[in-house]
């Protein structure tokens, strides 16, 4: 037998009505947000993410798919959203159009990951990516969009973390004090801390290993370090929040992956399905449009894990169930399996699920089929029927049985 890659998954047909339910539910949200979809390829070139996402990240040392094609070309498939998304709005003119553009995406990415629960090596995001402002404002509509989506799931016990993590300028002086701090500690810092200390400090504090975390248990905040203009830009986001109802907390240990963020960056976290617990992170990156020659134009979003999302949700009721079968039509004899054609094809122009019977089946065997698809009706028709013009309807779920004209058929389902 052939099996699957290690960290992939197949979505089976008793499943996909979850995937398709958070995807509507994502695609809703964004759409009372005024977002619109944007769809990039799976595959950019190598420097698309080696740059966008920046060298420091995990994601860039470790993780990527990176492959030379054919032609010799470094190609990696994409391990998120955002990086591809920026190189589009550049490269496709719309930095030149109307700003704000509110973009959102739902993608798979793949990353070279151990695999574990809620940890793939393709996995998939749902994503916002919010162009042209920098006003406080936009920040805090993108949080509540991200919320908006979680309450639209259904999603409960979930945090909602937020941080800033200054503009260059003032993470000049941080990282000063920062280093200061973990110079004495620098030998027992894991390699990859080590190689972060000069390149970007601050990402140690997002480091997994457990040592690395010991260390920057009291290290100095970003939040005592930043200038006035991010402090009052933190401030402005924090009250409308505060204006919109929605709760958070204050962890100025969020840096988050990705080396393009600037000021806010956040996270919801979820106690209940573990080690991975954060199923949504975002943030401001300023200079990232500009990084790939589309002028100074700001850029705020986030992305949400969708197998996390799923994680949490495969208790919860707010899944609707799958589409059911209403009427599985029942022929008996060759004449009749041709009205049965008939019957379910004319069904189905209005909008009804119908189904019938392929292959060849008594009666009995018929019924038990539509039993275990949980057909709402099963409409028989023999010989009888069939020279009556009628067929005989039975609701699956009360027993009853009735005799109807085969052409009113579905004035009968409800
Ligand atoms: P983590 O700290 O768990 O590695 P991350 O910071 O690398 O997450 P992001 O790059 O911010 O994650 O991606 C956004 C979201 O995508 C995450 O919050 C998570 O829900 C999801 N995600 C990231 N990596 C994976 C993965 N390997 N498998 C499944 N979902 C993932
Ligand atoms: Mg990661």
């Amino acid at each position: 037998m052939i099996t699957l890659p290690k960290g992939t998954k197949d979505v089976l047909p008793e499943n996909s009505y979850k995937w398709q339910f958070v995807e509507r539910v994502a695609r809703e949200t964004a759409k009372t947000f005024n977002a619109k979809e944007i769809r990039t390829p799976t595959f950019e070139h190598t420097e698309v993410f080696s740059r966008g996402v920046g060298e420091t990240t995990d994601i860039v040392n470790k993780e990527m798919y990176t492959f030379l094609d054919k032609g010799g070309r470094s190609i990696t498939l994409k391990p998120e959203g955002t990086a591809g998304v920026v190189r589009s709005f550049v490269e496709s003119g719309l930095y030149a159009g109307a700003l704000p553009l509110k973009t959102y995406y739902l993608t798979p990415c793949f990353r070279y990951e151990r695999p574990q629960a809620g940890r793939l090596r393709e996995f998939h995001q749902f994503g916002v990516e919010f162009f042209g402002a920098d006003d406080a404002g936009f920040d805090a509509e993108v949080i509540l969009l991200a919320k908006t989506f979680l309450d639209n799931l259904g999603v409960k016990n979930i945090t909602l973390y937020i941080n800033s993590i200054g503009c260059k300028e003032c993470r000049k002086a941080y990282h000063q004090a920062l280093k200061e701090y973990l110079q004495a500690n620098y030998d027992d810092l894991c390699d990859l801390c080590k190689d972060r200390f000069d390149k970007n400090p601050m990402r140690i504090l997002d480091c997994k290993n457990e040592n690395c975390k010991k260390i920057t248990e009291n290290a100095p905040s970003i939040l005592d370090y930043l200038c006035s203009d991010c402090k009052a830009h933190f401030e402005k986001v924090k009250s409308l929040l505060n204006a919109a109802g929605v709760e958070y907390k204050i962890d100025a240990k969020i840096v988050r992956g990705l080396d393009y963020y600037v000021r806010t960056v956040f996270e919801f976290v979820s106690e209940n399905i573990g080690a991975q617990g954060t199923v949504l992170g975002g943030g401001r990156y300023d200079g990232l449009v500009e990084q790939f020659g589309g002028g100074k134009i700001p850029g705020i979003g986030f992305a949400a894990g969708i197998e996390r999302l799923l994680l949490l949700l495969e208790s919860a009721e707010s899944i609707e169930k799958q589409d059911v079968l209403t009427l599985f039509v029942a022929p008996m004899g060759d004449e009749a399996r041709a009205k049965a054609f008939e019957i379910v094809s004319a069904i189905r122009k209005k909008g009804i699920i119908a189904d019938t019977d392929y292959m060849n089946r008594g009666i009995k065997a018929q019924f038990k089929y539509a039993d275990k698809l949980g057909a709402k009706y099963v409409a028989v028709i023999g010989s009888d029927e069939l020279s009556r013009g009628i067929v005989k309807l039975k609701n699956m779920t009360s027993g009853e049985e009735k005799e109807v004209c085969a052409d009113e058929l579905s004035e009968h389902l409800k």
